[in-house]
């Protein structure tokens, strides 16, 4: 039998659900991407931590998935297990604190703060993430970031299957990471955010105000992945790729988008090779131009 069809066994005996070549196109806000071969959405962490433990063990390699909003997924998708963290999304308020499940979206986080007055999460309003893709990521927009408000995170070491907190202070957050990053054997299962009392039409207008702004820069109408490089210290990559002229470049079905250059945009059946090309593209020039290396922030998933 081969590891896959162990993994089925060992899923079906546990009773935790899956889906067999499951086309992360639909899984993923690129809309690219093969199939996985194994897809498990666990109801609960214990599920999710019995679905990514068998499946190490049995050599299919595990990849955890929030909602998909920083990953390319390779056209000739993953040979293993693609673990989605969405189920996990219970929300609680005790006292200044909201503690979340990791699967849970930042833009309703940022929504259960507001109605509870609670101010802190307006610049995750919009961010098309999960709250653990968020933590792992240490999103941020307009001047706030996961890591002002995060108090602690949970996570699940896979290594033993024990649960462990990991205050904020621990996370080594820097731009766009965290200690997560260096251990992926480590899921993170739930997040509290210790919040300040607010007033409920300014922190509304705040978050409206981001929401306008948004939706005014970015191509939000086209399949992304959002902003596709870090920014570079002391310059707006977006800005350096307009004004390589880049704006509008394309291959097959990616393209720079005219109204954000930060972003790269699926303008219909787009592939991973389409996108990767065309970011190879983008580095060679810039670097040509500006003499900068630019480096990738999302993140391109195969094997
Ligand atoms: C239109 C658009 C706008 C965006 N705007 C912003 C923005 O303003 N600011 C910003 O920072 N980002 C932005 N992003 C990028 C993206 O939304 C963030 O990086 C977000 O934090 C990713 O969350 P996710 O759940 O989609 O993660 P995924 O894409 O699912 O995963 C990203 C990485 O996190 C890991 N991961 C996910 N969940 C867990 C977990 N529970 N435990 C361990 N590892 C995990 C995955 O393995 C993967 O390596 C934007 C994207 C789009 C499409």
């Amino acid at each position: 039998m081969d590891r896959i069809e162990q993994l089925k066994k060992v899923l079906d005996e546990l009773a935790i659900s899956y889906s067999e070549n499951e086309s992360m196109k639909d899984h993923t806000s690129f809309k690219i991407g093969g199939p996985a071969a194994i897809y498990v959405e666990p109801k609960n962490a214990e599920e999710l931590s019995s679905a990514f433990r068998s499946a190490s063990f049995l050599g299919v390699a595990p990849y955890v998935l929030g909602k998909g909003t920083n990953v390319l997924f390779d056209d000739e998708g993953y040979e293993g297990a693609v673990i989605s963290t969405l189920a996990l999304d219970s929300i609680e308020r005790d006292g200044m604190r909201i503690s979340c499940g990791a699967g849970h979206s930042m833009t309703s986080l940022a929504r259960f703060a507001l109605d509870e007055s609670l101010a802190g999460l307006s610049f995750a309003y919009g961010i098309p993430g999960s709250v653990g893709g968020g933590v792992y990521m240490n999103a941020g927009a307009y001047n706030g970031e996961i890591s002002y408000v995060l108090e602690n995170s949970t996570y699940l070491d896979t290594s033993d299957g024990t649960l462990h907190t990991l205050p904020a202070e621990l996370h080594e957050f820097g731009y766009r990471y965290s200690s997560y990053k260096a251990h992926p054997d480590r899921v993170i299962l739930n997040a509290t955010f210790l919040l300040r009392e607010g007033e409920y039409n300014d922190i509304k207008a705040e978050m409206d105000d981001f929401m306008t702004r948004r939706k005014a820069k970015q191509p939000l109408e086209y399949p992304s992945a959002g902003s596709v490089f870090k920014r570079y210290p002391g310059r707006y990559t977006a800005q350096m790729i307009d004004e390589a002229g880049l704006k509008g470049a394309s291959v097959g079905g990616a393209a720079v988008s005219e109204k954000h250059a930060g972003f790269i945009i699926n303008k219909g059946g787009a592939t991973c090779r389409d996108v990767l090309t065309l970011i190879d593209m983008i580095k060679t020039e810039i670097f040509r131009k500006f003499g900068i290396e630019i480096e990738c922030e999302v993140i391109h998933v195969k094997g």
